[in-house]
């Protein structure tokens, strides 16, 4: 990768952009406008083909806008490690307002730190009414001109194809606000993000992304985390073979064994990226730090330690209650910080929030069902449920003791989970654990932390200690011995590391 350190000869891509928002808000219709409004990019009559992603050419710029709407895919592409969309469309249906999916919208766009624009749809309708919708969103965080901020607001008909224009020149001009990461040359090292991939019949793995950076080749050979492939050939989105294809192209690539992840960064063979901001994302994985999420834009606060929470709730009520208890836990420099609350089961949308924002989901008398069970698993993250209210106030500021704790960093005793095994008649977990320094000793209150992160994901006492067969009173260096919590942890996993609070 070369630096860009010369201001001279700097080369922009277009910028990426998704639309969220609330079912039936009109996504799709905005996309279908756009995209027939004859500005489409290809000479050969438009686009023909789905390929996840499509550009058009607005007074001689393009933009990029990600075909597959709604919020799950842009955070299926946060969770895998920082690659997502430079700009997010949010719609708002000016006779519905704002709604459930559009303050998730609000969140997974203010999670991600990527620059907002509105789209207030469907003003053609009687019971439009767009000022009641910048009154919601600046009740939720997002300040449009008028009223009290800067984010941009378009009023428009996806229908009647109002206002696309306008809406396309604010994308333009956006844009160009935020061109430090629209920075790529043809000539950098080449990064393709995916946007969706499947098997399709005799074309095998079909994978549809767009070029970051840098130029795709057929014949190249490539990679992403965890597949590799040769490029067999590459098609446009008027389904054309096209021999390579530059930053901002929309594109599908043929030649894949095995399918990458939607959000994943195809680069070649061998080259190992680094050197920018964005690429260090894709090479450490997701680094997003959630700040301030709920504060006023521009507010500045001192750095605190902070607990983050996805929080879902039976109902309205009790979720009142929990997140007005949960906003005045505070212990010294450490607090909460809730990303996402809402009533309803905890969904897969919920998973990739906590996955993004390194959040604690908290279920609050409501159901998870396997597949959100397995998701979390795959993701390392901890679901806790609840049923009674100071229990999990007792437990969330436990947490929050325990952040504070690790600061101090008096090891008193540490360990990792070696081993997990179940006792056959009380299904007890126990934790096989290497005792690495220190000492660990029955009642001791520990804290146990996953992936390096500084938030423990249990914090409990020590119940039991066994040396083989044997019950002790302490654990000393070198030790390998059997750990029972209280309360019991049955979701802790090997490679965790307990820590003496
Ligand atoms: P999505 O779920 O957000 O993708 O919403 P859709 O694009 O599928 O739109 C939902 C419904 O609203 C469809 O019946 C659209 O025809 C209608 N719709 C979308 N945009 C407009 C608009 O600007 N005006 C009117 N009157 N209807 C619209």
């Amino acid at each position: 990768m070369k630096k860009q350190t010369k201001k001279t000869n700097v080369q922009y891509r277009p910028p990426i952009v998704t639309l969220m928002g609330h079912v039936d808000h009109g996504k799709t219709s905005i996309l279908d406008a756009i995209r027939e409004s004859g500005i489409t990019k290809t000479e050969a009559g438009g686009i023909t083909q789905h390929i996840g992603a499509y550009t058009v050419v607005k007074d001689g710029k393009k933009i990029t806008f990600i075909d597959t709407p709604g919020h799950e895919a842009f955070t299926k592409m946060r969770a895998r490690g920082g690659a997502a969309a430079d700009i997010v469309i949010l719609v708002v249906a000016a006779d519905d307002g704002v709604m459930p999916q559009t303050k998730e919208a609000i969140m997974h766009a203010k999670s991600a730190n990527v620059p907002i624009i509105v789209a207030i749809n469907k003003i053609d309708l009687e019971g439009a009414d767009i000022l009641r919708v910048k009154r919601q969103l600046a009740e939720n965080g997002i300040a449009v001109e008028g009223f009290g901020g800067d984010i941009v607001a378009a009023p428009i008909s996806a229908t009647k194809g109002t206002g696309i224009n306008d809406l396309l020149d604010l994308i333009t001009l956006v844009a160009e606000m935020n061109q430090d990461v629209l920075v790529a040359s043809p000539d950098d090292s080449m990064q393709f993000l995916v946007i969706e991939s499947s098997h399709k019949g005799k074309s095998g793995v079909v994978v549809s992304g767009i070029v970051k950076n840098g130029t795709l080749h057929i014949r190249d050979n490539v990679e992403s985390k965890e597949v590799k492939a040769k490029v067999k050939a590459i098609k446009d989105s008027s389904g054309n073979r096209i021999d390579f294809a530059l930053p901002g192209d929309a594109v599908e690539i043929l030649g894949f064994t095995d399918m990458p992840e939607v959000g994943d960064i195809v680069h070649i063979e061998g080259v190992t990226l680094g050197t920018t901001k964005e690429e260090k994302e894709v090479v450490e994985g997701s680094t997003v730090i959630v700040e301030n999420v709920e504060g006023n834009e521009g507010e500045v606060t001192k750095p605190k330690k902070t607990l983050n929470l996805v929080i879902r709730a039976d109902t309205v009520g009790t979720l009142e209650a929990i997140v007005a208890s949960v906003g005045k836990l505070n212990v010294e420099d450490a607090s909460t910080n809730i990303l996402f609350s809402g009533t309803g089961e905890v969904k897969e949308s919920d998973i990739l929030l906590a996955s993004t924002g390194r959040a604690i989901v908290v279920a609050f008398k409501v159901k998870v069902s396997s597949s959100v069970e397995e998701m979390a698993k795959t993701q390392k993250i901890i679901i806790r449920s609840h049923e009674i209210i100071y229990e999990m106030l007792e437990e969330l500021e436990g947490a929050l003791v325990g952040v504070l704790e690790i600061e101090e960093a008096k090891v008193k005793g540490n360990g990792i989970i070696i081993e997990k095994f179940v006792l056959p008649k009380s299904n007890m977990v126990v934790a096989g654990t290497l005792v690495e320094a220190g000492k660990f000793k029955v009642n001791n209150r520990v804290g146990i932390f996953r992936d390096n992160s500084e938030t423990p994901v249990f914090i409990a006492r020590i119940k039991t200690l066994h040396i083989g067969t044997k019950e002790v009173d302490i654990a000393k260096k070198g030790d390998e011995v059997g750990i029972l919590f209280k309360p019991e942890l049955n979701q802790i996993e090997l490679d965790d590391k307990i820590i003496v609070l």
